[in-house]
């Protein structure tokens, strides 16, 4: 991918977005296109490691993606030749309870709004992000590609899960009848920056630092955490998700064909961390990290989720990557990030 490339990162204000334009600006990337809707992007400082005299500015473009029309002009003005499919409707378990109907409509219309698009400009790439949810609730631990559609899901979440798996055969069916070069990584559960801190339709990290973060701030003698604690989740910093998004762009067309565009085997990896954490465990690391001294109780009336999800990354690590943010410090910046961003 030559610096002077067109990137156009499809969602640009929300966690990923935003950590994806902070890497491509310090590693001298100078043609970036960005979309938002409705919130204007602010992706922070840029540590800039390989921009020559600073990170060069970035173009912004205001883009409702669940209109296709909208979708169409945005690619036509921009003629990208590399896309990063950032924007999506995402949350917690609660959020994906209360809004099944968004999150199916405005995810299946966003993704193939913009992977339509890709393939009638002629992009050389897309990086399509997923999510950990696609696997069935009774996946066999570490999760493989290959446990997909093996079956029944996670109800909590199966709306979503069912808009990332047709996101993901959209790409595979089109490299299959039209030669393109759709590509997808399935994150873990992510967090850092820019996420949502909703308290009650973010994910479970900002939940807890914004949670153990008021609790000291006021003396409380408790903080309640949902569900009987005993799930495990496996995190990954978002700083750490753009930089695997970077060197899967990067890899060469051999290394892209063998792995992502090789039918019938997937034309996904998984991304994470490699380790995963129970809820309680994790409860009280966001404590100590925050300088809680207080009770931790849970919440029985609120739902677990799914048991567990941790990814295999056998086949990441066979691509030369992984992850390089501890939880602890990951913890420590997202903190950092939400006393700079409470009001
Ligand atoms: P999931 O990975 O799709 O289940 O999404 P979440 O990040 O929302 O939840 C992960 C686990 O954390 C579930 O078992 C939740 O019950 C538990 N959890 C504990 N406290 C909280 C909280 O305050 N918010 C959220 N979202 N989850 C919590």
């Amino acid at each position: 991918m030559h610096k002077d490339a067109t990137i156009f990162i499809a969602g640009a204000s929300g966690m990923v977005g935003s950590a994806l334009i902070r890497k491509l600006l310090s590693s001298g990337y100078t043609n970036i296109v960005g979309s938002y809707h409705s919130r204007v992007p602010n992706y922070g400082p840029i540590p800039s490691e390989k921009a020559v005299g600073g990170p060069a500015p970035i173009n912004l473009l205001r883009v409702d993606l669940i209109r296709q029309d909208e979708v169409r002009g945005c690619f036509d003005a921009i003629q990208p030749q590399y896309v990063i499919l950032a924007a999506a409707r995402v949350g917690g378990i609660q959020a994906n309870n209360d809004l099944p109907g968004q999150f199916i409509y405005e995810n299946l219309s966003i993704q193939s709004h913009v992977i339509h698009a890709a393939y009638r400009a002629g992009v050389e790439r897309l990086l399509f992000l997923g999510s950990s949810c696609i696997y069935p609730k009774k996946t066999p631990q570490p999760m493989r590609e290959e446990h997909l559609l093996t079956g029944p899901l996670e109800p909590t979440n199966e709306p979503y899960a069912i808009a990332k798996i047709a996101g993901l055969k959209m790409c595979e069916a089109y490299n299959r009848q039209y030669n393109t070069r759709f590509v997808a990584l399935m994150p873990t559960n992510l967090y850092g920056p820019n996420d949502n801190y909703d308290p009650d339709h973010s994910h479970v990290l900002p939940a807890l630092i914004r949670r153990f973060h008021e609790a000291k701030r006021r003396g409380d003698p408790e903080v309640v955490v949902w569900g009987s604690g005993r799930p495990r989740r496996e995190f990954l910093y978002v700083d750490d998700l753009a930089d695997a998004c970077l060197h899967v762009l990067a890899l060469d067309n051999q290394l892209i064909e063998e792995t992502f565009l090789n039918y019938p085997s997937p034309c996904f990896v998984n991304v994470g961390a490699g380790k995963d954490i129970a809820i309680r465990d994790l409860a009280e690391m966001v404590g100590q990290v925050i300088g809680y001294e207080g009770e931790i109780c849970f919440d029985p009336s609120k739902p677990d989720g799914t048991p567990q999800k941790l990814l295999d990354l056998s086949r990441m690590s066979k691509l030369g990557w992984r992850a390089k943010t501890s939880l602890t410090a990951g913890i420590g910046l997202a903190h950092k990030w939400y006393l700079r961003h409470e009001h």
